[in-house]
């Protein structure tokens, strides 16, 4: 892929974050989102639902719930990726127990990597994306042109 191929998109300096916990990890995101709620208050949140609920619950912030992860809600942070209405993922996935909704995490993982959303599988990552100036400023992300993309393969399968 050539750079002519390459789009900008700018994240605003309100981000949208999108928080997930696997069972085992739930209580170290609320305390993560404790410890960093004077900053995620000046952002808007959503999460997959059992997270978004406790917390909301447990810290106060407003959290826009979408399903349960292993009903989809994985997959709706996905498309909402790919619709551009996600900035940055706080993902406190379990690296020891296996997932009935494995495949979904794996596709999230993969969008956010092609839509060049930060991504924290764990507490120092998200430590440092959340402590990055870059939280309060603009923030150019480098996209392919799906359009062009799309249009030169029409063209040349
Ligand atoms: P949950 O989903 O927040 O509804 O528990 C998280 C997940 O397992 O992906």
């Amino acid at each position: 892929m050539s750079l002519q191929e390459k789009k900008i998109y700018v994240m605003a300096n309100q981000k949208n974050i999108a928080l997930i916990a696997h069972d085992n990890q739930k209580h170290q995101l609320i305390e993560w989102c404790k410890k960093n709620k004077s900053v995620l208050e000046h952002h808007f949140l959503c999460g997959t639902g059992t997270t978004a609920k406790m917390v909301s619950e447990h810290t106060g912030l407003p959290v826009r719930a979408f399903n349960s992860g292993p009903l989809g809600g994985d997959q709706q942070i996905g498309a909402r990726i790919v619709d551009g209405k996600i900035d940055i993922v706080i993902f406190f996935s379990d690296p020891l127990t296996a997932q009935p909704h494995d495949p979904d995490v794996k596709a999230l993982l993969r969008i956010a990597q092609v839509f060049d959303v930060p991504i924290a599988n764990n507490r120092a990552t998200a430590d440092f994306i959340i402590n990055s100036p870059f939280m309060n400023q603009n923030y150019e992300r480098e996209l392919l042109d799906f359009n062009k993309v799309t249009t030169d393969r029409a063209k040349n399968l």
